[in-house]
């Protein structure tokens, strides 16, 4: 018995995901078709490999069983009782609807009587069991202003979910039973190949306060549905934070600059500054140089799950008046003697 690389039949590495899986079967499928290629003895042998590859790959427990075979396989074939414990050992013919002597004696021996045979090949077949599949997790971004961050939000908003084609069950493919015991598979009709069609759905949603920017919601059953009765997947919302006028965003803490006039800064005042969470009154000591930073803790944002939040860091940006009145005029330059003479002594 040969051992199938399932993986390399697709041309996939290891660690590929379900939908790499998914397209590189329906690449190669379509590529290798036999009614593309009438006659082709090479690419029917290579269009019933990716088939078997297909079978054992694209369903989570017989991937991981096909996974942890790994360097064993050659042991646990011929340790029946260790095949028993861990694997289904093969039963050919049992599908029904599908010959097993199409397969390799490989998926045979390790997955010829699993539900996947009937499961993959069944489909179009007319009667034949399909398994349940959970339906697509489906990521959205969600532009948030800096407020409803800070206070919390509903947001009511429609957007297209995909569905799996009712016609082929998301398998982009339908299976046709050509001749007894062969099995071919052609492009769906009515998803062109695709497995995939779209709908409108409404999601309305209590955005929390804290989301900042990447914050991931998640609004769970509410992603594509699943077929054959398996659950809908998941919908997550990116937070995607916009920029602000007048805060710039640092995580939690917030950024802001304060001009002060330059006398005021000299003889000390008090300036109002407006932060997200209401009007706070500062107060500049006489003499605040430029550039000092004031920090006015718990004015950021808040941390989900809790009251406390960020900080607000306010920097002073001292300003000069552009002109001067004549009698303005006067009394700097008499400041500036005053202080010549000061700073000589
Ligand atoms: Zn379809």
């Amino acid at each position: 018995m040969q051992y199938k690389d399932y993986y390399q039949i697709l041309g996939l590495k290891r660690g590929a995901s379900q939908d790499e899986i998914k397209s590189a079967y329906r690449k190669l499928a379509r590529k290798y078709h036999p009614d593309l290629k009438p006659g082709d003895k090479e690419a029917e042998k290579r269009f019933k490999e990716i088939n078997e590859a297909n079978a054992v790959l694209s369903k989570s427990d017989s991937r991981k069983k096909y996974d942890t075979l790994g360097s064993n396989w050659e042991r646990v074939s011929q340790d029946q009782d260790f095949a028993r414990q861990y694997y289904s050992p093969g039963r050919p013919g049992t599908g029904g609807q599908f010959d097993f002597g199409d397969m390799s004696d490989f998926f045979g021996t390790f997955f010829g009587g699993e539900d996947i045979a009937s499961g993959i090949f069944g489909g179009g077949c007319g009667g034949a069991r399909t398994r349940a599949q959970r339906g697509q997790d489906v990521e959205q971004s969600l532009a948030i202003t800096l407020e409803e961050s800070f206070h919390g939000t509903n947001r009511l908003f429609q957007m297209q979910i995909p569905s799996a084609c009712p016609a082929c069950g998301g398998q982009g493919m339908v299976m046709q039973q050509r001749q007894r015991g062969m099995v071919t598979s052609t492009p769906c009709p009515q998803c062109r190949g695709q497995g995939q069609t779209t709908s409108t759905r409404q999601i309305k949603v209590k955005i929390p306060r804290g989301v900042t920017n990447g914050s991931r919601i998640r609004l769970a059953g509410q992603g594509g549905p699943g077929a054959s009765g398996g659950p809908a997947g998941d919908l997550f919302l990116i937070i995607n934070l916009t920029s602000h006028d007048f805060f710039e965003i640092l995580d939690r803490n917030l950024k802001c600059e304060i001009p002060v006039m330059a006398h005021e800064a000299l003889l000390g005042t008090k300036v109002e500054l407006k932060t997200l969470a209401g009007q706070v009154n500062l107060k500049i000591p006489a003499g605040t140089q430029s550039g000092t930073v004031l920090k006015l803790k718990n004015q950021g944002l808040p941390y989900p799950k809790g009251k406390k939040r960020g900080d607000l860091l306010a920097t002073i940006k001292i300003t000069i008046p552009k002109s001067l009145t004549a009698k303005e005029k006067k009394l700097m330059e008499e400041f500036r003697k005053l202080r010549e003479g000061k700073d000589k002594k």
